[in-house]
Parts: structure tokens; sequence; C-alpha cells
């Protein structure tokens, strides 16, 4: 790196990185989390993954139903992502949050307006 602006290595994918790409961590000495916001995001998402399984359950993770391929191999997951929220309407979000969370029984057919 040129030495203008400040950096850090990151310990997970050996790169030195604009102090930008770190969180903040106010335990560590330079105030920046351990690694880089990439390696954070990867290293909590397999953690969390470890934590369900180890708790016999399953996380799905199926971007290719959602999300647009393109978007994610030009730009990333993040902002496919971001992109397929910001284009939701409402309603799609409340129908989709139920297929995904909402246990089946309870999604009946009355309503909370029928009540
Ligand atoms: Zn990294």
């Amino acid at each position: 790196m040129s030495g203008l602006i400040p950096t850090k290595l990151c310990p997970d994918c050996d790169k030195e990185k604009p102090t930008e790409a770190f969180g903040r961590n106010k335990r560590l000495k330079d105030g920046l989390a351990r690694y880089c916001k990439e390696c954070f995001q990867r290293r909590s998402r397999a953690s969390y993954r470890k934590r369900m399984s180890e708790r016999g359950k399953q996380v799905r993770e199926r971007p290719d139903e959602f999300l647009d391929r393109r978007i994610v191999e030009t730009e990333g997951l993040d902002v496919a992502t971001r992109d397929f929220l910001a284009g939701m309407t409402d309603r799609f979000a409340v129908t989709l949050y139920e297929r995904l969370f909402i246990p089946k029984p309870w999604v009946g057919p009355m309503a909370w307006d029928q009540l």
C-alpha cells in the first residue's frame, strides 16, 4: 500500500486494507476490529451456522432463489441483498417473512383484520 492512507493487516485474509475496511472495537489498542469487515462477516456467519447446527437447526441459504445472480457476481452479495430489500413492497415483505419464518400452523385462514 502507498502509505498515504492508514492501513491495517487482516490476519484472516492476510491482506493489508485501508482502516475504513475494518469495523470498530474499543477494546483493541488501535480501536479497530481485528478482522476486516469482509472476514468479520464471513466469520460471524460461520459461527452463527455452527451455533444453530449445535442446536440441531439448519440455516437455510438460498440467495439464488431471491437475488439477481448478475448483481451477486458483479457487485457482491451485500449489494444484491440491499437491492432486493429496497425493491420490495411492504405487502411482499410481510408475505415473504411469513413464508420464511412463521411456523405453518400459525398461518391460518384467520388474519388480524378478520378477528
Ligand atoms: Zn480480512
